[in-house]
């Protein structure tokens, strides 16, 4: 039985094979009915000229505001450098226990790091921090259980790190 439903809006161009597969993998970790949309933001109102960057919270809000609704949850892709206050850069952001989140692919992808570009590791990468985010919409704080996708990450070589599935416990309190 599909218990809840979600919304994956990209704001930025992704491949459709991108998209789909995180669609796939987050109906399968969410046990979620997944919709994929197109969302349009001027993202030029969220850029700090200065940090050369653009204000999380402020995306955050801003797809909450015309592109959520109490009925599911909502995340919003971009592949812009976020950053909030107290950090440096962020991968995501999620309101906890609400209905919003967003994911950037911008600091993901091996090409960022002097590396070979790896679509897969992308992929991989991008998938964990989307269910990530979504899982703090479900309630859920960071995890220390090894392996589990709520472990917190502040560099990618963390992402790496993790799977992209819950815990036991994390995978209770979002398909209960
Ligand atoms: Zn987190
Ligand atoms: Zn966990």
């Amino acid at each position: 039985m599909v218990s809840s439903s979600i919304d994956i809006v990209s704001f930025a161009y992704f491949d459709h094979s991108f998209t789909k597969r995180i669609a796939d993998s987050v109906a399968l970790e969410f046990n979620a009915d997944v919709q994929l949309k197109e969302g349009h933001l001027d993202i030029s109102d969220y850029y700090d000229a200065p940090r050369k960057q653009y204000k999380g919270n402020e995306l955050l809000k801003s797809v909450e505001k015309s592109f959520s609704d109490e009925t599911h949850k909502t995340i919003g892709l971009f592949n812009v450098d976020l950053f909030i206050p107290i950090l440096t850069y962020i991968f995501g952001q999620a309101y906890l226990g609400g209905n919003t989140a967003i994911a950037s692919a911008f600091r993901l992808s091996n090409a960022r790091y002097g590396m070979k570009e790896d679509f897969e590791l992308l992929l991989e990468r991008m998938t964990k921090e989307v269910i990530h985010e979504l899982g703090h919409t479900y309630g859920l704080i960071h995890c220390y259980t090894p392996g589990c996708v709520m472990a917190s990450s502040t560099y990618v070589e963390d992402i790496d790190q993790k799977s992209t599935s819950f815990c036991s416990k994390c995978r209770g309190s979002v398909t209960q």
